[in-house]
């Protein structure tokens, strides 16, 4: 009993860019994870305490106060809550660095115990041939209220309504990509990467999981005609102020737009990025509240 859904998620911006992509893909993530119960709080909230604990001095001083296996229950607490934000932190820049360095023909977020084995599958395909690769990201960034409303309609979707009306409890995410190249090899692979990726020889889904098929769609501002001197080019730093996505996607072998059917003519393949978020759901103890 296989079941798949299929939408369409619209991205407005003037410019799309490798780097807005993987903004807009972040944002998702971030979403799904809150929607789906792996964190308790929206992300922003979340790693706001999770911060606070490691830079308040005040704390252990509270903490000194509490019997000792209260206070192991709470600090054991913590140190989960700890290690999922930080593997959301290495999942966002795992996608960040996969943008910057190849070209991404559609990524995937698996919720489930193993990556074989997943409940629900989230698939983004990447609209790669409106893909620039010659503007600046940080000059034709997504306006935060442009981003919203593409979060609104990810959450608000109809054809996700029976889905999201489920509990998840607490799992395994996994980030998977479907690249034209061999991400490891290619010679942009940069020597600061901070994650690595294994090849996946066995793509398909087992049938019993939810299949969430999304397709970004690039829409351009209606008033962009007239925005072109608000363009990098036009104002003359594109050369000084290159940003790093630019100045990896600018090499001869320049891929998104550029030389996108050299890229057609290859085999796509999957990979999965080594970095797991592990779902975190407090266990109530009696009396305490870790987030204070
Ligand atoms: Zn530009």
């Amino acid at each position: 009993m296989s079941s798949r859904v299929e939408l369409n998620l619209f991205l407005e911006v003037d410019i799309l860019t490798a780097g807005t992509i993987a903004e807009v893909i972040n944002s998702v993530l971030e979403s799904l994870l809150y929607q789906r119960n792996q964190i308790p709080f929206v992300y922003k909230t979340y790693r706001y305490y999770v911060n606070k604990w490691n830079d308040d001095d005040e704390q252990q001083e509270d903490m000194e106060q509490l019997d000792n296996v209260k206070n192991f229950q709470v600090q054991r607490q913590r140190n989960l809550a700890k290690s999922t934000k930080d593997s959301i932190s290495a999942m966002r820049e795992a996608i960040n660095d996969t943008f910057r360095r190849t070209a991404v023909k559609s990524l995937r977020f698996l919720f489930g115990g193993t990556p074989f084995t997943p409940k629900e599958s989230y698939t983004i395909h990447i609209p790669i041939e409106n893909v620039l690769t010659n503007h600046d990201w940080e000059q034709h960034r997504i306006e935060a209220q442009k981003l919203n409303e593409t979060l609104i309609s990810l959450l608000t979707n109809e054809s996700l309504y029976s889905i999201f009306s489920q509990n998840l409890s607490p799992t395994n995410v996994y980030l998977e990509f479907e690249l034209f190249d061999n991400p490891m090899t290619s010679t942009r692979s940069s020597q600061d990467s901070k994650s690595n990726m294994y090849p996946k020889e066995f793509s398909a889904i087992p049938s019993s999981c939810k299949d969430i098929q999304i397709n970004l769609i690039h829409k351009r501002k209606p008033e962009s005609e007239n925005m072109i001197f608000k363009c990098c080019k036009d104002l003359h730093i594109f050369e000084d102020n290159i940003s790093p996505y630019l100045k990896n996607s600018t090499s001869p072998s320049g891929f998104y737009g550029g030389k996108k059917s050299n890229f057609f003519n290859q085999d796509v393949g999957w990979w999965e990025s080594e970095v797991i978020v592990r779902g975190f759901k407090e266990q109530s103890i009696k009396g305490q509240n870790i987030w204070k």
